[in-house]
């Protein structure tokens, strides 16, 4: 049969479908690019945001002359609600990837077991020609208060270091490890993020790794192996570390599991290692509990920590989760409050950019960008528009000027 797929969501569901794809050639079906030629669409969903949310639904309601195998957090957390609205579509949940053609050739209609599936054993995903992805664990060991892809993901289970290293060894030149929460990598199994970095460290491939967001108790616990593991010139200078609020108040009823002052401090260490690390972190704006004087606390947080990466969400209160039980700020608030973060770290970003201006050193062209132009990146994982190059290959080039959300480079 002729598939298609729509992917929405992080990097860990791409690599979901990725691996579904891979299943289907197997089993000699064909991947192709649009829904209008293909005989099953599979839509694979995100329940992080309610606006995502909405899109999906109206997707799916477009896709009723299909065979339509819905898959992803949706189908696992709420798949109930795709039975009501979407009786005919089947259901696969976020460990079921090995299963998808049986669902396509029609033996099962719905498979949400959470059964532990080792996806790192199934091999590396190729997000293009440049970028590979590899997962490393699903599921994380928090339990945030307005969090609904722990009700899809559960908890912690980490693929074997032998499996996650093949991976990487089968890559492109640039890999995205991932999961919901790379921090915890391995502490139920007796290792952690560092050890595996250390053993892609010592692999005798020439690869750029990115690290996939880490939350900051869980770097805290391992913060000194962790920024040795990073010196390799194999991983990005790139650290993305969730803080979402500035206020300890707000953090505690989230259940986040640190104090602002724990995130500072691994930030701090990171930033003393590694001067142009870029900082990336998250912000929730608006949580039912925040007052003024909370959201000043994340304002002066970002002001002072001044990440180059924000991003930026506004609340939105989502199912089964139990901030979706409080007493919720008006709209208006979480979108001015939301507007307000999002001019602030605009300026900060494009400040941090302008230090870039005449640096020079390797870049590796990863992906083709707007009017022709090719998009590079360097050892911080910093973005650089180029004008010539090849997709694929190692450049020296030299930054030019900055942008808000690029730089700007030359090949030398
Ligand atoms: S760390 Fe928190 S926000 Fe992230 S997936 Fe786990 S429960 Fe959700």
């Amino acid at each position: 049969m002729k598939v298609a797929f729509v992917t929405y969501g992080c990097s860990v569901n791409q690599a979901d479908s990725g691996l579904m794809q891979q299943q289907l050639k197997k089993s000699g079906h064909t991947i192709v690019l649009h829904e209008k030629d293909a005989d099953v669409v599979v839509v694979n969903t995100c329940v992080v945001k309610s606006p995502t949310e909405r899109k999906i639904v109206k997707k799916l309601e477009t896709l009723r002359n299909k065979q339509v195998v819905v898959a992803g957090c949706m189908a696992q957390s709420q798949p109930e609600f795709v039975r009501e609205h979407f009786p005919e579509y089947a259901i696969l949940g976020v460990e079921g990837v090995d299963a998808i053609s049986d669902i396509i050739d029609g033996n099962v209609k719905e498979n949400t077991q959470l059964k532990r599936l080792n996806k790192a054993g199934m091999g590396v995903v190729h997000k293009d020609s440049c970028i590979s992805i590899v997962e490393v664990n699903e599921g994380c060991l928090s339990n945030c208060s307005y969090c609904m892809t722990k009700k899809a993901r559960g908890n912690l289970y980490s693929y074997p270091i032998r499996d996650i290293v093949r991976n990487v060894k089968n890559a492109h030149g640039e890999v995205w490890l991932t999961s919901q929460d790379m921090g915890c990598y391995g502490f139920d199994s007796n290792t952690n993020l560092a050890n595996l970095l250390n053993q892609i460290n010592a692999l005798g491939k020439r690869v750029w790794v990115r690290v996939g967001m880490m939350s900051p108790q869980h770097a805290a616990r391992i913060q000194k192996p962790l920024i040795t593991s990073f010196a390799s010139d194999k991983v990005f200078k790139f650290l993305h570390i969730p803080v979402q609020s500035g206020s300890n108040a707000v953090l505690a009823h989230m259940r986040r599991g640190y104090e602002i002052n724990t995130f500072e401090r691994v930030v701090n260490a990171f930033k003393k290692a590694y001067p142009k690390l870029t900082l990336a972190t998250d912000i929730i704006a608006g949580y039912p509990t925040e007052t003024d004087r909370d959201f000043e606390k994340t304002r002066e947080l970002l002001t002072r920590v001044r990440p180059s990466v924000t991003n930026i969400s506004m609340y939105w209160e989502r199912p089964k989760t139990s901030a979706a039980m409080l007493k919720q700020l008006p709209n208006y608030i979480r979108k001015e409050r939301t507007r307000e973060l999002t001019k602030i770290c605009a300026e900060i970003t494009e400040e941090e950019h302008k230090k870039w201006i005449g640096w020079q050193g390797r870049v590796y062209i990863d992906e083709v960008g707007k009017h022709d132009s090719l998009v590079g990146r360097n050892f911080a994982y910093k973005p650089i528009v180029l004008k010539q190059g090849v997709l694929g290959s190692f450049v020296n080039a030299r930054v030019t000027d900055a942008k808000a959300h690029h730089l700007v480079g030359e090949i030398v």
